[in-house]
């Protein structure tokens, strides 16, 4: 077969419901992954597992500091410079009652994700439970998204977490809402190493 009707046959030939770009475009995306069922961060560690893969550095904050130390956060250890993990949530106050404490903890991991974003050899940034940080106004979402549009084009961003603020929905170009349909707490099934953390 001919180069030219060997790529021919090549081509994409899928039906598409959306609006196809005469040229393709390539941009670091704002991507959300929130709503009320599992999946969030797995989501977004999947998409590290794949940027690592093919050589990118990552760079990951938690914003929420769990009971346990989680897999992700261990396995990381072992792969400092290519992947970046920080679990920046040890200062947050569960109930809310010490607010300027909880707003102290948020900037600076705020600060660590600013620091990330900028540097260019960081291809993809997570910032695992930020809009729970946005949700309980300890960082204003207009001061976030000014930080997000700061970063080098080609630089990829996942943001996690419930209720993720319309503003942030607005202005991402992927959102997907994890919709609970059941879930092992439902029967009283704690969470699971390996699964859940
Ligand atoms: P995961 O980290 O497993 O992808 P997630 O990021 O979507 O979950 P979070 O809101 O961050 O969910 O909650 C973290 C923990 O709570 C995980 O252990 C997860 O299994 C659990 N969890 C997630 N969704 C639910 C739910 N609808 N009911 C009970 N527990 C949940
Ligand atoms: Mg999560």
């Amino acid at each position: 077969m001919a180069a030219g009707r060997r790529r021919a046959a090549l081509k994409d030939r899928a039906p598409r419901t959306y609006r196809e770009r005469a040229k393709p475009v390539k941009k670091g995306l704002l991507i959300v992954y929130t709503g009320e069922g599992k999946g969030k961060t797995s989501a977004a560690l999947g998409a590290v597992f794949r940027a690592l893969g093919h050589g990118w550095r990552v760079g990951v904050v938690q914003f929420i500091k769990g009971k346990w130390k989680t897999g992700e956060s261990l396995f990381a250890r072992g792969l400092k410079g290519r992947l970046d993990f920080f679990c920046m949530g040890e200062g947050f106050t569960w109930d809310t009652k010490d607010f300027k404490r909880d707003v102290e903890c948020a900037r600076r991991a705020w600060g660590k994700c600013m620091e990330m974003m900028l540097d260019a050899r960081y291809r993809l940034v997570v910032f695992d439970e930020l809009s729970y940080v946005l949700k309980y106004h300890f960082l204003p979402v207009g001061e976030v998204l000014a930080g997000l549009k700061k970063r080098p084009p080609q630089t990829h961003c996942i943001i996690t977490g419930r209720d993720a603020p319309k503003e942030l929905v607005e202005e991402a170009d992927l959102v997907t809402d994890m919709r609970l349909v059941k879930h092992p707490y439902q029967e009283g099934i704690q969470a699971q190493l390996g699964i859940d953390f």
